[in-house]
C-alpha cells in the first residue's frame, strides 16, 4: 500500500496521456502528435515508456521492466522522490553528511527541510543517530553507498537494518556500485515496500554526457515515478546512443580503474603533505592533506582539476581525486611530487 506514503495530490493524479500511448505499432500514418513528417532520425517524439532501453538495461542487470524507472540522470529520480513523497513546507527528509549535494539542493527547491546526520570521523554510519534524527514528518531517508565524497560503502547488513526499521521511504544511491565489492541492494529493491535504489549510466558505464539514471523499486513506486516524470524525459539521441554503447563490455575498464585506485591509494601516503587517504569503494579517493586550498590551486595551475572539499562538513583539509587512466594518474602523481619539493 504505497498510497499511505505518497502525497495525497500524487495519489490522486491523472497523468498526461501521450498521443503515442494509443498506438504502439512501428508502422503507421502518424498524424496524431503535430510532429514534422520529414524524417531526419529525430522528427518523432521518443517512446515515453523507453521500452527498448529498459529491456536492454533490465537484461544486463537482471531487473524486470516494471521495476525500472529511467530518468534524465539519477538527479531526475532524486527530484521525483521529493515530489512524490514530501509535502512542501511541511515534511522533511534525513540525509547523511557529507554526501552528494543534490539531495539538499533538490530538497530546497521542493521546500523540504533536510536533517543532516554527520558521519563519524572515519565516515562510518551510526544507525541509532541516523534514525533518531527522524520524526513523524520524515518521509524519506537518503543514503549513498558507496558514499560521495568519502568513497566508502556501508555494510549491507547495516543498510538492511535501516530499511527494516525506518517506516518511510529509504533511497540508497548506488551511483558508484560498479567499483565496489560490497554488493548491491537491487534485488532487495524489487520487492520491498519502502526501498528505492538509484544507479546511473554516468559513472562506470561512461555515459555522463547522455544523462541516463536508473531508479529500481517495487512496481507501484515505479509506476508513480513514471506518472510524474516529463513524458519524454529521455531523448531519441540519448537512448539510441546508450543502446549502442551498452553493447560494449566495461569489465576491463572497471578493473583498470580499481587497480589504479589501489595504486594511488598505496603511493599517495608516501607524500609528506598527505595526512590520510580514506579507503574507497568508488572511482575516486578522498585525501586529507596539510593545505587543501594551496594544493588545489597548485594543481589547477598545472591543468589538473580535482574537487576541493575543504569546506564540506567532515571533510576539512580534503581533496577528492577521481581515478583517471594510468597516464592521467601519473600526471597527478608527478604534480604532487613537484608540490612536495616546492
Ligand atoms: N549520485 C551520486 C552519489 C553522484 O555522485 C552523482 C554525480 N556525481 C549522481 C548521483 C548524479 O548522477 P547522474 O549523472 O546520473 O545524474
Amino acid at each position: 500500500m504505497i498510497e499511505k506514503l505518497l502525497r495525497p495530490n500524487i495519489a490522486a493524479l491523472t497523468p498526461y496521456s501521450t498521443a503515442r500511448d494509443e498506438y504502439s505499432g512501428p508502422i503507421g500514418v502518424f498524424l496524431d502528435a503535430n510532429e514534422s513528417p520529414y524524417d531526419n532520425g529525430c522528427n518523432r517524439y521518443p517512446d515515453p515508456h523507453q521500452a527498448r532501453l529498459k529491456a536492454r538495461i533490465g537484461a544486463l542487470k537482471g531487473i524486470p521492466a516494471e521495476n525500472l524507472f529511467l530518468g534524465n540522470g539519477s538527479d531526475e529520480a532524486i527530484d521525483l522522490v521529493f515530489r512524490l513523497f514530501c509535502e512542501p513546507g511541511r515534511d522533511n527528509a534525513v540525509a547523511i553528511a557529507p554526501s552528494y549535494g543534490m539531495y539538499t539542493v533538490a530538497a530546497a527547491i521542493n521546500d523540504i527541510a533536510v536533517r543532516q546526520v554527520l558521519l563519524e570521523e572515519d565516515f562510518s554510519l551510526d544507525t541509532e543517530k541516523l534514525l533518531a534524527a527522524a520524526d513523524d514528518r520524515t518521509k524519506v531517508l537518503f543514503l549513498c553507498s558507496p558514499n560521495n565524497p568519502s568513497g566508502n560503502a556501508f555494510p549491507k547488513e547495516q543498510l538492511l537494518g535501516i530499511i527494516r526499521r525506518f517506516p518511510g521511504i529509504v533511497v540508497i544511491d548506488e551511483a558508484y556500485i560498479d567499483f565496489s565489492d560490497k554488493g548491491s541492494l537491487v534485488e532487495e529493491a524489487l520487492a520491498r515496500e519502502n526501498l528505492i535504489v538509484l544507479q546511473t549510466l554516468s559513472k562506470a558505464r561512461a555515459m555522463a554526457g547522455l544523462r541516463i539514471g536508473l531508479a529500481i523499486s517495487n512496481p507501484e513506486i515505479i509506476q508513480y515515478m513514471s506518472m510524474v516524470k516529463y513524458p519524454y524525459n529521455l531523448s531519441v539521441a540519448a537512448m539510441e546512443k546508450a543502446l549502442a554503447l551498452l553493447e560494449k563490455p566495461i569489465d576491463e575498464e572497471v578493473a583498470i580503474l580499481k587497480l589504479e585506485r589501489e595504486r594511488l591509494a598505496a603511493l599517495l601516503p608516501e607524500l609528506p603533505f598527505v595526512r590520510t587517504v580514506f579507503p574507497s569503494d568508488a572511482n575516486f579517493l578522498l585525501v586529507r592533506v596539510s593545505d587543501a586550498d594551496g594544493l588545489y590551486r597548485f594543481l589547477l595551475d598545472r591543468g589538473i582539476i580535482v574537487r576541493n572539499r575543504n569546506r564540506v562538513a567532515g571533510c576539512a583539509g580534503c581533496l577528492r581525486m577521481t581515478v583517471g587512466i594510468p597516464a592521467e594518474n601519473d600526471a597527478l602523481l608527478n604534480a604532487l611530487k613537484e608540490y612536495a619539493l616546492s
